[in-house]
């Protein structure tokens, strides 16, 4: 295994090719922000007609290797051992290393979770390389194959867009719940190799006793969300919150302020210190939008604004808008949606009895 590699520049940026992304996992299962960098990893390579390899470390990495293929990688290399079967700071970083100096990649993806970025300063500084954390945006220019990698600043206000035009591999770590998951394909063609780690035992200077989960709330994978900001007025304002999600099924979601205050768990903030999430239905409730919170949250499918100031910021990225006081409308919605459900109800009970009755008529005739 390699220590310290290249302290220059290389001499020539045109030996390095292909986009590399490094799929984080936890128990022998891909991690979803590894998965939501194969979209754009590959729409990256294929536009340079490049290729996407996929890089995962594990105990034992035959079905990781065969999930990554599936959701997109054109080459997947598995590396195994039970000294990987968890994040480890200095295995995987020389590992991933050694891998930089063997296959010479033009770009470098890892996600922007606590692991990830452990794992990108240090690749960063033993490749001599720069790293653009926490992107929002991803693109290659055809031209130069320089990596366009675009991340809020300024409090969110501006998009700055960071290139590293000397050196190699272009690396950046990507903010989870931004990029889509691509579909699996279970007859996608893709190379795959698994390797046998060997890891030299001053490497192994953690030693893992116990994992324990942390006991958060997931909002990346929510599919409804409802959320409530300072217009709720009171802590006690949550319930009202919870009573709604709790009839649709959603998670709940908070803008910061009322995370900051005490009302709600941080687990719960949405935005740019918070989660970024992408659900089916997002319900602002007396959330204003400012683009703190917008960032972690306008690529959900449909927007509701509950707010009592028409000119809100939030209304104009909303699908619909509920100009009344949220005190008001959510108790009314929470009625119609029950309304509506049990006349659902009632219309699939006569169908449910006759499909009884045909059952028993067929029982009979037997
Ligand atoms: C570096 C930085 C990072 C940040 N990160 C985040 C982040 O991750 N997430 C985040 O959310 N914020 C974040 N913020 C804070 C952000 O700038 C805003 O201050 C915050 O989002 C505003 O929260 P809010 O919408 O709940 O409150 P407000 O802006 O005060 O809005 C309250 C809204 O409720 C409406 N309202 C009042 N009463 C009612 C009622 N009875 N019924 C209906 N509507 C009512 C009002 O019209 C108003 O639109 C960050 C700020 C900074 C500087």
């Amino acid at each position: 295994m390699a220590g310290l590699i290249n302290a220059e520049p290389p001499a020539n940026p045109d030996e390095y090719r292909n986009v590399m992304i490094f799929l984080e996992s936890r128990n022998g299962e891909l991690k979803k922000p590894g998965l939501e960098m194969i979209s754009v990893g590959s729409a990256m390579a294929h536009k340079v007609n490049e290729i996407l390899i996929g890089i995962v470390f594990g105990d034992k990495v035959g079905d990781m290797v065969k999930q990554a293929g599936e959701y997109g990688c054109d080459r997947v290399i598995g590396y195994e051992s039970p000294d990987l079967k968890d994040f480890r700071t200095i295995p995987y970083a020389t590992l991933l290393s050694d891998l930089i100096v063997e296959l010479k990649p033009n770009i470098l993806l890892i996600p922007a979770t606590r692991n990830g970025r452990d794992l990108a300063s240090r690749i960063a500084v033993r490749s001599r390389t720069g790293v653009t954390a926490d992107c929002t945006e991803l693109d290659v220019d055809p031209n130069g194959r320089i990596l366009q990698a675009r991340r809020p600043t300024y409090g969110e206000s501006t998009l700055a867009e960071i290139l590293c035009k000397r050196h190699r591999p272009q690396m950046a770590t990507a903010r989870p719940g931004i990029f889509a998951v691509p579909e699996r394909n279970p007859n996608a063609k893709y190379e795959s190799e698994i390797r046998k780690a060997k890891i030299k035992k001053e490497y192994l200077r953690k030693e893992i006793v116990d994992f324990k989960p942390k006991t958060t709330v997931d909002l990346t994978s929510a599919r409804y969300i409802v959320s409530g900001g300072l217009g709720l007025g009171k802590a006690s304002g949550f319930k009202l919150i919870q009573e709604l999600a709790d009839e649709i099924g959603a998670y709940v979601g908070a803008s910061r302020p009322t995370v900051d205050l005490g009302w709600i768990g941080r687990d719960h903030q949405v935005g740019q210190t918070g989660q970024s999430v992408r659900p089916e239905l997002y319900i602002a409730c007396g959330i204003s939008g400012k683009a703190q919170h917008l960032m972690g949250m306008k690529l959900s499918q449909n927007i509701v604004s509950i707010n009592t100031d028409p000119d809100a910021e939030i209304n104009g990225i909303s699908d619909y808008i509920i100009n009344a006081d949220l005190y008001e409308a959510i108790p009314k919605l929470i009625e119609a949606i029950r309304k509506k459900k049990a006349e659902l109800k009632k219309e699939a009970k006569p169908e449910a009895d006759g499909k009884k009755k045909e059952v028993k008529e067929k029982a009979a005739e037997k």
